[in-house]
């Protein structure tokens, strides 16, 4: 772990105008500096730089932050990896907790386990480049198929030669250990070459450090398999690679969509003709650590398959784990015969593109008019379309989308759109309530008696449906985002001491350990009388908080509670003033008590009712006279609210 003091020192020294130039051009205007927003497609700069405050703000999609926020964002780093980044930058050296001797001798074989893989990549590549086979096999093989030079070197592509262990002496001449090269899969048990006579292509993770090395195999009799991949190891986990992601990141973030293609010549090819938002899934079909990898980038995904009744089939499965993610899957048949690399060849770049455009479909619509064409009007048959259509809809986490497909799902299926919902909430209902049930026995003791761990704080995950969290997450956000502005104008007084003098003696009612955790150490920040400000909470030590700060920065955006109420799912909807936060507080401050008081109320009205059927202690009088002080409460309470009080 790096010290605070080191992050501290880091997070001082770091300009934001320094970072962001490494990616942005960016033009002086007054004092601050503009440039074209790298997070959305724009043609007039809305991307705002003030050096003076440290931060980053685009007008345009809200986005914002300081330093390492920007890093975390663009480079998609983890906090460390920012501040690491940050330190290479500014030649700042980091403290570091002692790394237990495990994991440090984990890290080390993790490191030299790429630096292996990258001495192998580069040493193939070099047999291509530089020996007669390697031309006249690979090279004129990559030639042949429209490569150009400067892109088979981008990509880094190589050649296996003949040989039986070629590679594997030359690796151990260079000092790298065997079992090295046996983890890695690039030597076999039998101490061979597993690439020979292939043509290579690295695999890269979004470090751009080589993961993995596929090879396709170059002797047209062979038996062997068409492509081999190294094995999985330490540093390769087919699942949550894509071919092509390194090359192809900014692109995707600019055209705010990805293509997924399924070979790795698809991809070479349609970057080479300029369409570099493109990845392969590299044999697989798509999994969840895929998609979620592509989520990091855009929520559009465009996936390419061969126009015949395969890749009909093939569009049809295995999609609903990209819909999980709520990405917006779109599907594009190609016509028959051809793969995106050929149809590519043979119409060009231009009218590729715009056949991809036109005849992009949307994969709901597009599964629902396909499965309905199979059915052949049979009304039994039909039955299950509908069903097959609402489950794939009812894993859309944003309920506004979710409808909008029921509307038009309805239409296409020429049935009655209530009855669509009634499906829906049917299964949405059990689905929550599997996992209701996993949470209950994760939670339940174990066989052997051991107590499961404390969940870890995991904000959405908590308890989505109880009604009050969403009073404590109003709390936890103004926190986060207004807890060091003055609670009014001119005054001394904070809005973080407002909320917490007010609610301190309930925090412990607090439902959701996140928000409990963000308030309580907010508190500890106050009564230590250090500086409270929006950073405090984005570089907390805690991951948690830290994802919750800018989760809520970075989006000018409430929560509205009727569709967290009637989806049991929050969602960011509502926009509000950015300098309403008295009243917000005011407002959250009241809405939290109102819920706990009648919270009081019911418990309260649940012991009268057990004291009115025997009571011996005489005590019921004093709990109805308690009664009626809570009611009192509540109901003035839900006055200053305005809310209408129903019983
Ligand atoms: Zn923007």
């Amino acid at each position: 772990m790096i010290l605070s003091k080191s992050i501290e020192e880091v997070l001082q020294t770091a300009k934001i105008e320094d970072v962001v130039r490494e990616f942005v051009n960016l033009k002086r205007r007054g004092s601050n500096l503009i440039g074209l927003c790298p997070f959305h497609q724009e043609k007039t700069p809305s991307f705002n730089v003030s050096p003076s405050r440290n931060i980053y703000k685009c007008f345009g999609c809200g986005k914002g932050g300081d330093p390492a926020n920007f890093l975390m964002e663009h480079e998609k780093l983890s906090f460390p990896e920012a501040i690491r980044w940050l330190a290479d930058r500014y030649q700042i050296e980091l403290e570091e907790t002692q790394q237990s001797e495990e994991a440090r001798e984990a890290q080390q074989q993790r490191d030299s386990l790429y630096i292996l893989n990258q001495f192998a990549q580069e040493w193939y590549a070099r047999q291509m480049w530089e020996t007669d086979p390697g031309r006249s096999i690979a090279l004129s093989y990559f030639k042949r198929r429209g490569f150009r030079e400067d892109t088979i070197r981008a990509f880094g592509l190589g050649y296996a030669p003949q040989g039986r262990d070629t590679f594997t002496r030359a690796a151990l001449e260079e000092g790298f250990p065997l079992e090295q090269l046996k983890a890695l899969g690039l030597t076999t048990e039998k101490g061979y070459d597993f690439f020979r006579e292939r043509v290579l292509f690295p695999i890269h993770h979004l470090s751009g450090k080589v993961a993995a090395l596929a090879g396709r195999i170059m002797r047209k009799e062979a038996k062997a398999p068409k492509y081999i991949n190294s094995k999985e190891n330490e540093v390769y986990h087919k699942s949550k690679v894509l071919y092509g992601l390194w090359h192809a990141r900014s692109a995707i973030r600019k055209a705010d969509l990805c293509y997924l293609v399924e070979g790795y010549t698809d991809v070479i090819s349609l970057h080479q003709s300029g369409i570099e938002n493109t990845v392969a899934s590299s044999g697989t079909s798509l999994t969840e650590g895929q998609t979620r990898l592509i989520g990091r980038f855009t929520p559009n995904l465009t996936i390419l398959y061969d126009g015949d009744k395969a890749g009909i089939q093939a569009a049809l499965r295995g999609l609903d784990i990209a819909l999980e993610q709520n990405l917006n899957v779109k599907v594009v048949l190609l016509p028959e015969g051809e793969d995106p690399d050929s149809y590519l060849q043979r119409v060009g770049a231009q009218a590729f593109e715009d056949y991809l455009q036109e005849q992009a479909r949307d994969f709901i619509f597009f599964k629902t008019e396909v499965l309905l064409e199979q059915s052949g009007g049979d009304p039994v048959r039909r039955a299950e379309v509908v069903r097959e259509v609402v489950n794939s809809i009812g894993r859309i986490p944003d309920p506004i989308k979710r409808s909008v497909y029921l509307k038009t799902c309805a239409r296409l299926l020429d049935f009655d759109e209530q009855l669509l919902v009634r499906e829906l909430n049917q299964q949405v209902h059990k689905k929550l309530k599997d996992r209701h049930r996993q949470r209950e026995r994760a939670a339940a003791p174990t066989e052997t008696g051991t107590e499961q761990p404390e969940e870890p704080f995991a904000p959405q995950e908590a308890k989505p449906a109880t009604g009050h969290s969403y009073q404590e997450k109003d709390i936890a956000r103004i926190l986060v985002c207004a807890g060091h502005l003055p609670y009014q104008d001119g005054e001394p007084t904070t809005v973080a001491e407002f909320l917490l003098s007010n609610i301190e003696e309930t925090l412990n009612l607090f439902e959701v350990a996140l928000y409990r955790h963000i308030a309580e150490v907010t508190l500890d920040r106050l009564k230590k009388k250090l500086p409270l400000s929006a950073s405090f909470f984005l570089q907390h030590e805690d991951k948690a908080i830290r994802d919750f700060a800018i989760s809520v920065q970075t989006s000018p955006h409430s929560y509205s509670e009727n569709w967290e109420k009637r989806w049991d799912i929050s969602l960011q909807t509502q926009k509000m003033p950015e300098h309403n936060f008295s009243k917000d507080s005011l407002l959250a401050m009241q809405r939290f008590k109102l819920k706990k008081v009648e919270q009081l109320c019911r418990e309260n009205k649940d012991r009268v009712e057990a004291l009115s059927k025997e009571d011996p202690e005489g005590e019921l009088i004093t709990y109805l006279h308690l009664q009626k002080k809570l009611l009192g409460i509540r109901n003035a309470l839900a006055a200053e609210l305005g809310t209408v009080v129903m019983r």
